[in-house]
């Protein structure tokens, strides 16, 4: 029987009891996963399969197990033996933050829908600034994703660095940037979005260590300019995704003051590394840059999705989406902070400030540098332990928590390889006591992982090998 009537929906005491026996359920989840009562990262079904129960449970299913049936039918980020995508276990705190958002639902873009999450938003950013090296001329905003904030840092870089008036006027000039072959696939996606085709993408090499030939930058960019391009802007990838792989910020930092070009950091993942003693020189550079994107859904325990894009030029930020030209020149003693929708791509974004500011004022910042040198420091005691193998092989020496390896047998040719890797992959994937994922570099097939719970030990790491060599064996037979 459905619950008949609005009033029925609004009722705060039905609230209240469902609410209460949500949050028992969700720490009874937390405790068995990060405890491993149960055994499993992932009870596999084939998306068939999955859509065929939700079908059957919309008409069929009780009421009552309908959380707890969305609960468990999907990947345990806070279970130990999740090693794969790049989402933080959140930190519960923020899974309540995040009730708060969801229920106020103040939609940001102007001040008066969101007072409070507005001025955190600047507190949080203005915090976020101060730790990359940023004078008080910075200013940020948080957005909907490192892909969105990519795409805003590129539009803010044309806005600020192509004389004529792109946004109003249209565009029949090559535009390009530079960006690294290893850079995540949403800056060739931004910059598609944005007009520039295949043509204004000029994609630097990387270096046998998957990071940016910085080398062949000059030799890139002249090329660039001889076929006509107006090359605006250069990406740096802090680190790169698929290896987790610092390009040098530094160089490149050099390189764009050179040639007068925007400098953007992708630190979706690791940009987190301004808060870490130990890590922060992975970064270093990061303070010369004119924009900054951060994911606080990666590297900083916060639920999908809250990013934050900072600019070292905070009017920079405004102008991006004026409609006015002029208005970058104009504006300064009004520069309207606390109308966040008139930097950010979204009109409407959840309350996202607020889970920033609750770490930020429950553990303060040192947490931020307890979690990622942490998490960095596994990555490379887990690329030790393969590198005592010799049944595997890692692809890059990690320097952060991603690590890449495979799988090798000496007498055995690299398309079979490559296969048997992929089958130890799927195999993994479908038992479930693990969830670790794949890429392909440069045409061999690696597994992927990315050590994102602070629960995860030695132990589970070395678990794992020995359920890859095992499955490994099983493959062999078959
Ligand atoms: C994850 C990632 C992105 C995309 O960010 P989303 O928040 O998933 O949109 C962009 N760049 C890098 C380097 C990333 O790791």
């Amino acid at each position: 029987m459905k619950e008949q009537g609005l009033k029925n929906v609004y009722d705060s005491e039905k609230f209240r009891e469902r609410g209460h026996r949500l949050i028992d359920q969700l720490a009874d989840h937390l405790e068995d996963k990060t405890t491993e009562k149960s055994h499993r990262a992932i009870h596999w079904n084939t998306p068939d399969e999955e859509l065929r129960f939700w079908k059957d449970f919309l008409k069929n299913g009780e009421v009552d197990s309908m959380f707890s049936n969305m609960i468990a039918r999907t990947t345990y980020v806070h279970h130990p033996h999740y090693i794969g995508h790049q989402v933080s276990p959140t930190a519960p705190l923020t899974a309540l933050s995040g009730m708060i958002s969801s229920l106020l639902n103040n939609g940001m873009a102007i001040y008066e829908m969101g007072m409070a999450p507005s001025a955190i938003e600047r507190v949080v950013t203005d915090i976020l600034c101060k730790k990359i090296g940023f004078d008080t001329n910075a200013r940020g905003f948080l957005t909907s994703g490192g892909t969105l904030a990519n795409l805003t840092a590129l539009l803010s870089a044309r806005k600020a660095k192509i004389s004529h008036d792109v946004w109003n006027e249209g565009n029949s000039q090559q535009l390009g940037i530079l960006v690294s072959e290893e850079a995540h696939y949403c800056v060739d996606r931004a910059a598609k979005i944005m007009g520039l085709g295949e043509q204004g993408i000029i994609k630097i090499p990387a270096t046998d260590g998957y990071e940016m030939d910085v080398s062949q930058l000059e030799s890139s960019y002249r090329n660039a300019l001889k076929k006509g391009i107006h090359v605006f802007a250069i990406v740096g990838s802090a680190p790169s995704t698929a290896t987790g792989v610092y390009d040098d910020l530094d160089a490149i930092a050099a390189f764009s003051e050179k040639y007068d070009l925007w400098f953007h950091v992708d630190g979706a993942h690791g940009g987190a590394a301004i808060f870490s003693e130990k890590y922060v020189h992975t970064v270093s550079g990061i303070d010369q840059a004119d924009s900054v994107v951060i994911d606080g859904h990666k590297m900083m325990m916060m639920p999908t999705i809250t990013t934050a894009l900072l600019m070292r030029e905070g009017k920079n930020a405004n102008a991006t989406f004026s409609q006015k030209a002029d208005y970058l020149l104009t504006q300064e003693d009004h520069e309207d902070w606390y109308n966040s929708g008139k930097r950010t791509f979204e009109c409407t974004k959840n309350m996202m400030s607020i889970h920033w500011y609750s770490m930020l004022k429950l553990y303060g910042e040192s947490i931020f540098d307890d979690y990622l040198t942490h998490l960095y420091d596994m990555g490379g005691l887990f690329g030790e332990m393969i590198e005592k193998e010799t049944d595997f092989e890692l692809a890059v020496t990690p320097v952060s928590n991603i690590v890449c390896f495979r799988y090798i047998d000496p007498v055995m040719e690299m398309q079979d390889l490559n296969a048997l890797n992929e089958k130890i992959r799927q195999k993994l994937l479908e038992d479930g006591t693990f969830y670790i994922v794949q890429t392909k570099l440069r045409t061999v097939h690696y597994l992927r992982t990315t050590i994102m719970n602070p629960l995860t030990t030695y132990a589970h790491l070395s678990l794992l090998l020995e359920t890859i060599r095992k499955l490994a064996t099983t493959i062999l037979k078959e």
